[in-house]
């Protein structure tokens, strides 16, 4: 059996200021930090424990995880299990990387943000640069807002072929024909995002072979339908995996819409599913990049 686990704690806080973000520079108390410490640790206990499943794990905090140092050991601790096949963080890549030369970059990987205007591309580029030494593998994106086109093209330029760069379609915003291409000359992918997929009915690997998991363990099928099948730590998530069809009229978020069934995208990201990395990257004419 496998089971793809997005674990979202009570963190809410993070460094940056992004104009477009609600935990933009936001701080967490220190009963809070402590409870997402305690629930992340318990967490882990969890995967840990559970070697009857092969798991492969995605921590999409609200806020950035990997300036705690609870959420860096737990992605180094995971790495190295024999029965977790991914161990996966969503960042702005603002903290130091270093500390993965201590995790199996066979399983530890990144999921990257480019926040233009929160630091400096040359700074963030060292940090990739410094990943690609390591071994570790990662995805880069950015949000497809028309003031950050040229730092994406300049970003995409600056990456190796071998990194993929992915572009969000900016939450509400349409974009016309000529602005599709635009983005899509620099992510391939970028049509699975620019418009929300049409879900309600359609089968959907999300509550049966991929679940989210709360802080207190409710265990939910995805990030985007509220409503629990059962809890991680009494054991009730096993019984509630089944076969479904969204219960949601869209899906518009790529960890949510690549479980989706009719979409195909398990076999498009077939290795790297929830680090967003395709099976086919680079594409053969991205080589005289
Ligand atoms: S880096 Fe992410 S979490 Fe932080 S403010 Fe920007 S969008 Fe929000
Ligand atoms: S299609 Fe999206 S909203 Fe519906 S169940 Fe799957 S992940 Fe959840």
């Amino acid at each position: 059996m496998n089971l793809s686990v997005l674990y979202r704690g009570p963190l809410a806080s993070c460094n940056y200021d992004c104009p477009y973000c609600p935990f933009a520079k936001r701080r967490d108390p220190p009963e809070l930090l402590r409870a997402d410490r305690a629930a992340l640790a318990r967490f882990t206990g969890w995967v840990a424990a559970t070697t009857d499943v092969r798991l492969s794990v995605l921590f999409t905090p609200w806020g950035e995880g990997l300036t705690r140092s609870w959420y860096r050991d737990a992605m180094t601790s995971l790495s190295h299990l024999p029965h977790v096949d991914r161990v996966v963080i969503q960042t702005n890549l603002a903290a130091r990387v270093d500390w993965l030369a201590d995790a199996d970059p066979g399983s530890a990987a990144l999921w990257a943000t480019y926040h233009p205007g929160q630091v400096e591309r040359a700074r963030f580029l060292r940090r990739c640069a410094r990943l690609t030494e390591l071994g570790v593998r990662y995805s880069v994106g950015v949000v497809g807002l028309p003031e950050h086109l040229d730092e994406a093209r300049a970003l995409r330029a600056a990456l190796p072929p071998a990194v993929y760069l992915w572009v969000n379609a900016a939450e509400g915003r349409r974009y016309d024909a000529v602005e599709e291409a635009t983005w899509t000359a620099l992510d391939p992918h970028f049509g699975y995002s620019v418009r929300p997929h049409l879900s309600l009915g359609r089968p959907c690997h999300a509550g049966e072979t991929a679940v989210s998991v709360l802080g207190d363990g409710t265990v939910r099928r995805c990030h985007f339908i509220p409503t629990p099948i059962g809890n991680l730590y009494d054991g009730s998530w096993r019984a509630a995996l089944k076969p479904r069809g969204c219960d949601a009229a869209v899906c518009d978020c790529h960890i949510g819409y690549v479980h989706l069934k009719p979409l195909g995208l398990r076999d498009v990201f077939a290795g790297g599913v929830l680090e967003r990395i395709p099976a086919a990257w680079p594409p053969p004419a991205s080589t005289a990049r």
